[in-house]
């Protein structure tokens, strides 16, 4: 079993560790001040099975409440990394609208996901297009074309006849996750492996892009209907 890795060690005046494990699967521990940190990863190290055992079960609790979504009134939505509310509202307007939150007329609620993936898949083509407008004007870089997918893990792709390819899922992520994703798809324009070569077309292009890659592998299982 591999160590865990820690996120972050929150010191105070405390007496005890304590090894928590976020709703998003980061591992913090709480110490106190004498505590060196060897003897903390010591600690952490000989609670590896546990770890990992809590993980597993929080990972499947929140793949339980995805497979149980429900369009009611309340219900909250990513977009762009923000979450948004669903009011059911019955008056003339047909389809799902969107302005601060989703509004659905009641008589629709029965093919919600449907509506729902049309509008993610539309709001994807839009900000897709533009940001790779946006980062092919700035690096001189060209693609063929931009096709929307309903991938559900792989958030991009780049084929070699230099078609790319997002799926819809993605644009419930912020907009810089979007981006390094648009930014990988296009180095990839460049040099079709994950070389060093072609990290160094996505550092170039984005400096930061680990941050946002690490939140991706993070929160990717989130970003779902
Ligand atoms: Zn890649």
């Amino acid at each position: 079993m591999s160590m865990p890795h820690i996120d972050q060690i929150i010191r105070s005046r405390r007496k005890t560790i304590a090894i928590i494990i976020q709703p998003d699967g980061r591992l913090i521990v709480r110490a106190p001040w004498r505590v060196s940190e060897q003897r903390i990863r010591q600690i952490v190290e000989s609670k590896s099975a546990w770890i990992a055992r809590k993980t597993r079960e929080l990972q499947q609790a929140q793949e339980q409440a995805l497979l149980k979504r429900e369009y009611r009134d309340g219900a909250t939505f990513l977009y762009l990394g923000r979450e948004y509310r669903l009011k059911l509202e019955p008056s003339a307007y047909t389809g799902l609208r969107f302005q601060e939150g989703f509004f659905l007329n009641p008589n629709e609620q029965p093919h919600a996901a449907l509506l729902f993936e049309q509008w993610y898949r539309a709001a994807a083509q839009e900000i897709l297009t533009e940001r790779l407008r946006f980062y092919t004007h700035r690096f001189g870089l060209h693609y063929k074309k931009l096709r929307i997918s309903s991938a559900r893990t792989r958030w991009g792709s780049c084929s070699s006849h230099g078609t790319l390819s997002f799926t819809w899922r993605l644009v419930m992520a912020p907009l810089e996750v979007i981006d390094y994703v648009v930014v990988h798809e296009l180095a990839h324009v460049r040099v079709q492996n994950h070389s060093a070569a072609f990290w160094a077309e996505v550092q170039q292009m984005m400096p930061d892009y680990k941050t946002h890659r690490d939140w991706l592998k993070r929160n990717g299982r989130f970003l779902s209907l």
